[in-house]
């Protein structure tokens, strides 16, 4: 069985595989003519959920049955609900329902899916994380891992280019979000000498609502005015079909602009035929704010790396498709600019990924089969997959602070305080130990709580209090209580006994460990959902930070 790469975007979804050969294919929408397939679903009526393009064709006509952006809901804290028929569903389930639709296209086609890498943008965080990796095993899939996008891309990039250490800055507009990534690539040896290939995220950028739909926008505000104009109509008497009419005309008409230098549009204006000629240079005059405010993300996020000097900077993204875009980037990074399959890159990258997965897990689960008798001859896309493993190492960056909360005896008065274990930006996979002591002899057991946060500092103050009570703490920190572990104690445990916390984080999640050093009894948890989080509100049962 292959595995799969999917990148679960926020408007557009795609999936791709390893051919026969070790390339990455796409798996072709056959239905909507397309490489990918649009992240909207309808809920027609109780027996009827459509995702896709038909769903995408009701947005203005019958709005409050579609979703679509579902990927900026995922995993949020308090995430809204959607509620069709009597049945409520959540951000995760939604997703679910779109990767099922990627599913039942492999399977249509005859091909048979379960291991499967899905793609995550880099400033995700790990509730973010869990809900996309919960979202993939609701649709029926084994998730291997989770990958950034940007990684992937440059993933995809490599297998086409093999070069020298390179600094690549990965321009990605989509639908609905724009992001930008520094990578480095470079080259590096294992023990045995061979040489391989290392992919590190330098810094992150970007705004998640600034896309493609932006320009979608203007032009159905500028062909919206032009049927007013014509018909001398005000925008309010224009009827709902029209709107969905030219709704689902823009993006057309943008695509055609992309290739041409005008397109038509003909619209029908509450029963009278409107035909609206549009050209490139309109098109471009009319968006070129949004142009310059990916530019600028762009300098903010080179801001951030002073140092890096940028070799090669890649197109990612359908709305890279627009000249306009290749134009702005081209200006400030002239010959340096690199465009392949900008909106199939993702996934590609992710179907590299999961293969190197599985090649390092010995081939378990996949047709890549690695040869176990010597003299055996490797298939094809074992050899291809295995130089792939010998070539990357991706190494991303954590994408928040993590520790727990614990005691600070030396401040005036015990304070309840976050030990930054693990900061932003560390190279992850991640792992951090310290020691500490329960509060007094004879404590039942110990609550330790894990936290996430966006400060780089040692110590913060944690989103509740020792007892559980919530707390404020500055917003810029983003301070969330990820959940629990509790450590029980042995009758008569005294206070010196030494407790050993263990964090460690890697892309799919944040493992939590406690050993008692005095029995070597082991507590450890995984969080990586919501359910994770029990916290009871009780007395205090810490740990302190330092021996007496
Ligand atoms: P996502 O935001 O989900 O990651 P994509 O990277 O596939 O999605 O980008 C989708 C956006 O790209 C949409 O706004 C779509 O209209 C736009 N797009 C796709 N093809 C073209 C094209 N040929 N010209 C202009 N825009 C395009
Ligand atoms: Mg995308």
């Amino acid at each position: 069985m292959a595995t799969y790469g999917i990148d679960l975007g926020t408007t557009y979804s795609c999936i791709a595989r390893l051919d026969s050969n070790g390339n990455p294919e796409v798996i072709r929408n056959n239905e909507d003519d397309s490489n990918t397939v649009a992240s909207v679903v309808f809920f027609e009526n109780e027996n009827n959920v459509v995702v896709g393009q038909a769903a995408k064709e009701n947005i203005e006509t019958d709005g409050d049955r579609v979703v679509q952006f579902v990927k900026r809901e995922i995993g949020k804290r308090d995430m809204r609900t959607y509620e069709f028929d009597g049945k409520t569903y959540t951000p995760v389930e939604i997703s679910a329902l779109i990767l099922t639709r990627l599913k039942n296209l492999v399977e249509s086609q005859g091909g048979k899916i379960e291991d499967v890498v899905i793609t995550v943008p880099a400033y995700f965080g790990l509730e973010e994380r869990s809900a996309t990796k919960q979202a993939g095993e609701l649709a029926g899939f084994n998730v291997l891992s989770l990958v950034n996008e940007p990684t992937a891309a440059a993933l995809s990039y490599c297998a086409r280019q093999f070069q020298e250490d390179r600094t690549i800055l990965v321009y990605d507009l989509g639908g609905g979000t724009f992001d930008v990534t520094v990578v480095k690539m470079s080259m590096a040896q294992n023990e045995s000498g061979k040489d391989f290939q290392k992919i590190n995220v330098l810094a992150t950028g970007g705004d998640d609502r600034l896309g493609g739909k932006d320009w979608d926008d203007r032009l159905f505000d500028y062909i919206l005015r032009v049927c007013c104009d014509e018909n001398g109509l005000t925008a309010e008497d224009i009827e709902a079909e029209t709107r969905q009419d030219i709704r689902s005309k823009v993006e057309e008409a943008k695509r055609k602009l992309s290739k041409k230098q005008s397109a038509k549009v003909r619209i029908d204006v509450n029963g009278s035929r409107t035909e609206i000629n549009i050209t490139r240079a309109d098109f471009e005059q009319m968006t070129a704010d949004k142009v310059a405010q990916t530019m600028n993300f762009v300098e903010s996020t080179l801001a951030k790396v002073p140092d890096a000097v940028i070799d090669t900077v890649l197109l990612v993204g359908g709305s890279t498709y627009m000249p306009m875009i290749k134009d702005a980037v081209e200006a400030k990074f002239p010959g340096k600019v690199q465009q392949h399959d900008p909106d199939q890159a993702v996934a590609k990258g992710a179907a590299l990924y999961a293969s190197m997965l599985v090649v390092e897990e010995g081939g378990a689960g996949s047709d890549i089969s690695t040869p176990t008798e010597e003299g055996s001859t490797p298939t094809e896309t074992s050899s291809k997959a295995e130089q792939l493993t010998a070539k990357f190492i991706v190494e991303d960056q954590t994408p928040r602070s993590f520790g727990p909360g614990v005691m600070d005896m030396k401040a005036s008065k015990p304070t309840y305080v976050l030990e930054n274990f693990i900061k932003i930006g560390e190279k992850m996979p991640a792992v951090f130990t310290k020691t500490y002591y329960p509060m007094e002899d004879n404590q039942e057991r110990v609550r330790l709580r894990a936290f996430e946060n966006m400060s780089t500092e040692d110590t913060l103050i944690p989103c509740v209090d020792e007892d559980g009570n919530p707390q404020a703490t500055d917003p810029a920190h983003n301070v969330k209580l990820l959940g629990e572990l509790i450590v029980n104690l042995p009758p008569e445990t005294p206070r010196d006994t030494p407790i050993k916390v263990t964090f460690k984080v890697d892309a799919s999640g944040v493992h939590v460990e406690a050993v008692n050093t005095k029995t070597g009894e082991v507590f450890e948890t995984f969080l990586r959902t919501e359910s994770d989080i029990d916290v009871e509100k009780s007395a205090v049962h810490q740990l302190r930070i330092s021996a007496d």
